[in-house]
């Protein structure tokens, strides 16, 4: 299956989304938070990221989902800054924007990023914590085509996405892959500062599977277009797991294909929340995903440590 953005770059659509997601940086409202800085003249908002896009770490990635990894890895470009910014955030350093050190990158240098991983055998480009960055991806993307990008883009974000931001993605990202973390708006509050989290997620998910669809697996067992969600378990947060399960199920797809990650552990600032101290247990892990099942979600993901193996075995 040919990667999206290739047809839309021969159609002109590539060229177009470039133009207006870039007027958007001088007056920012790419995601909810509606700073209104102008980016553009190195102006920062709540991501702390300005004209430039800033890359902490890049390379090929055997931890994420198999059927991104397959047998080379997934493709992972790491960003600075971020636009929800949780306290437990489980990348602290590179989103909370004083305690990072990161690497500013134009648009040649972020194609280069691109097509390096592709040569190195990653079945897609993972771009991890992408929202904020949406123009400069964009506009790294002529560039990496001239130079041969043909695999996937996969744009991994919080689900804390304006839907017009996401229309500036459509036929041009492959696969989907949101985090839906909060169903409350208290937690969204208390952890994110962020109540309309909920809410934004919903509608973002529902724009994210209108554009692709379900997920779609070819026959090596790689993910070529489509949503994939995820969900991390939170201590005492069943009810909003719960809650989160039902809505993929009744408005998103019963073929939705979803990860519920069990791997939550105290991080970045996790300790100013008494209820946060706690880990996760094998009975949460396996009561959210009979409760998955009973809503009639069948594609759960589950973890596949072969492929991690086989990289460990080879290196
Ligand atoms: S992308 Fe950054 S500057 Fe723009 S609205 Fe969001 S947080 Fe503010």
């Amino acid at each position: 299956m040919e990667s999206s953005y290739l047809a839309a770059s021969r159609s002109g659509l590539l060229d177009r989304q470039i133009n207006k997601s870039l007027r958007l940086l001088e007056k920012c409202s790419l995601c909810p938070r509606r700073c209104n800085v102008d980016r553009l003249a190195g102006k920062i908002g709540l991501c702390r990221t300005g004209a430039c896009a800033e890359v902490a770490s890049y390379g090929p990635h055997f931890g994420e989902e198999a059927v991104l990894v397959g047998s080379h890895g997934s493709g992972t470009i790491f960003f600075c800054g971020c636009s929800l910014l949780c306290a437990f955030c489980q990348n602290y350093d590179i989103s909370h924007p004083e305690e990072h050190s990161c690497l500013p990158v134009d648009d040649r240098q972020l194609a280069q990023v691109m097509v390096e991983l592709q040569e190195q055998g990653c079945h897609n480009i993972n771009l991890v914590t992408p929202s904020h960055v949406i123009p400069q991806i964009l506009e790294a993307l002529p560039s990496a085509i001239e130079r041969g990008l043909t695999v996937p883009l996969v744009y991994n974000s919080s689900g804390y996405d304006d839907v017009a931001s996401l229309h500036l993605l459509d036929g041009i990202v492959d696969i989907y892959m949101p985090d839906f973390k909060f169903w409350s708006t208290d937690s969204a509050n208390r952890y994110a500062k962020a109540s309309d989290y909920p809410a934004t997620a919903r509608m973002a998910l529902r724009e994210m599977q209108r554009q692709v669809g379900d997920l779609q697996i070819n026959a090596r067992g790689c993910a070529e277009r489509g949503l994939l969600v995820r969900h991390l378990l939170m201590p005492g947060g069943f009810a909003e797991t719960d809650a989160i399960l039902h809505f993929l199920a009744k408005k998103i797809s019963v073929n939705c294909y979803v990860n519920i990650m069990d791997q939550y552990r105290p991080c970045g600032r996790a300790d100013e929340f008494a209820e946060l101290g706690a880990g996760i247990t094998a009975e949460e892990y396996w009561q959210a995903v009979q409760r998955a099942e009973k809503y009639g979600l069948t594609r759960i993901d589950r973890p596949d440590y072969s492929h991690l193996l086989r990289h460990l075995l080879d290196t």
